[in-house]
């Protein structure tokens, strides 16, 4: 077994020692901590295409890319160019611009079951947003998620949540009150019979069926087959919007996203990050019977003072516009997420550890677990102590993973067949090292 050497990580220590004392554990957001797999964060500072340098200048081949939005790696010329165009006009205006209106029109044209959008800010927003329109389309106040799905922080959705929540242990948030809470119902991922239960035993009072149609938060879920076609009828014979929650699948595992590869027409979409290329943008959409309920068109108030906001606008039209004219991408990412996940798969194999890797397009996970994985019961049998060791011994190597067992890794097309041979020889002396092999 090979043992790599402890990286000097001195700077970022100090950093989060200075941060634990300001901000809450240090980190601006739960799953940037490191307390699933041991040890401090990293503090990055800067990135080019497939590798992040941290501030003590120790670089990692990134499998995270910000959570998804950075498709074609970092600092992609193309964005940043947008970018730099859009700066001296101004960084936000408060009024509408062109952009909002060619922004929208990709949109559109891209993913087409969205006849109509409105931009926000993040995944959260569009998600509460989204379900509060459903509420006020069809008059009903409850939902129904799944158990480890994650649609943002909203109370809503904080009940039986996927990523952080979960990795935290902490998935019914305090702070979301009861009345909230009751209004919010949870059943398994790819369990029809159950959806169809909880149908009748609330009738006509569920407003939406909301979901991540690849799951992303428990680490990666594929629907079964006929999954979401069965949701799509459940919703359409009981009157329930059914929104797909695709701010980490859309223009990723397609370029109308989840619902383009499964061929499923959801009422609503969510989508995220993606859009804004890395900067922070978030966008909600569907039929325009459902959005014209929004105001000033309708009645269902959401508003927003940066929402379309001109430089993260321009930054995801960028990356949008550079997918939307290059169907290739999504060949070189399936073949790049292939190879790296088949890879593993065999590496663990080999070793006679035989775990699960689930992938669908440029999404993909290791379970530590010999079981198949196809909920967050089946997810929550891995071995949460190897897969730390298996961090530390990959982070060591100058591999980024998740530091979660229950995240999804992101592949990027700055990943070249070279990279994806690093990765597997580093993959296979971690797998060791992690099990005393
Ligand atoms: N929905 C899904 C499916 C997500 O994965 C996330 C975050 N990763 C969100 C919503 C929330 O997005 P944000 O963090 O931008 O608020």
């Amino acid at each position: 077994m090979q043992q790599a050497t402890d990286l000097n990580l001195a700077t970022s220590d100090q950093l989060f020692t200075r941060a634990k004392d300001l901000i809450p554990g240090g980190v601006n957001s739960p799953v940037r901590a490191f307390r699933a797999v041991g040890g401090h964060p990293v503090f990055m500072k800067s990135a080019q295409g497939a590798w992040l340098t941290d501030v003590d200048g120790n670089r990692y081949l990134d499998f995270i890319n910000s959570w998804g939005p950075m498709i074609l790696g970092h600092a992609p010329q193309i964005v940043l160019e947008a970018v730099q165009r859009a700066l001296p006009d101004s960084l936000s205006f408060g009024a509408p611009t062109r952009r909002e209106v060619e922004m929208a029109e990709l949109i559109c044209d891209m993913v087409p079951s969205v006849e109509k959008v409105r931009l926000v800010n993040s995944g959260t927003e569009a998600t509460m947003s989204a379900i509060r329109v459903a509420r006020g389309y069809t008059g009903r106040d409850k939902i129904l998620k799944f158990e480890g799905c994650y649609h943002g922080h909203g109370d809503s959705f904080l009940i039986s949540a996927g990523s952080g929540a979960l990795t935290l242990g902490t998935p019914d948030s305090p702070g979301v009150t009861e009345s909230v809470a009751k209004d919010t119902l949870t059943v398994p991922y790819n369990d029809l019979g159950a959806v169809e239960q909880a149908i009748t035993a609330n009738p006509n009072q569920i407003a939406a069926i909301i979901l991540e149609p690849v799951v992303g938060n428990i680490g990666l879920v594929p629907p079964a087959d006929g999954y979401l076609q069965g949701l799509r009828e459940l919703c359409t014979k009981h009157g329930i919007v059914f929104i797909f929650d695709e701010v980490m699948t859309g223009f990723r595992l397609a370029r109308g996203g989840a619902q383009e590869l499964f061929g499923i027409q959801p009422d609503m979409t969510t989508l995220g990050k993606i859009i804004g290329g890395g900067m922070p943008v978030g966008a909600y959409g569907g039929r325009a019977e459902i959005m014209d309920q929004v105001a000033p068109a309708g009645k269902v108030y959401q508003a927003g003072t940066l929402s379309g906001n001109p430089i993260a606008t321009a930054a995801g039209m960028a990356q949008l516009r550079y997918l939307n004219e290059h169907p290739e991408v999504y060949e070189q990412l399936e073949r790049t997420s292939a190879r790296l996940a088949e890879g593993t798969y065999e590496i663990a194999a080999e070793l006679g550890l035989n775990y699960t890797v689930n992938r669908v397009g440029s999404m993909w996970s290791v379970f530590f677990t010999q079981q198949p994985v196809t909920d967050l019961a089946s997810a929550k049998t891995s071995d949460l102590e190897a897969f730390g060791r298996y961090f530390r011994a990959m982070l060591n190597r100058g591999v980024y993973l998740a530091p979660s067992q229950f995240e999804a890794l992101f592949v990027s097309t700055a990943v070249t067949d070279d990279l994806v041979d690093f990765y597997l020889s580093a993959c296979r002396e971690s797998m060791r090292e992690a099990h005393g092999l």
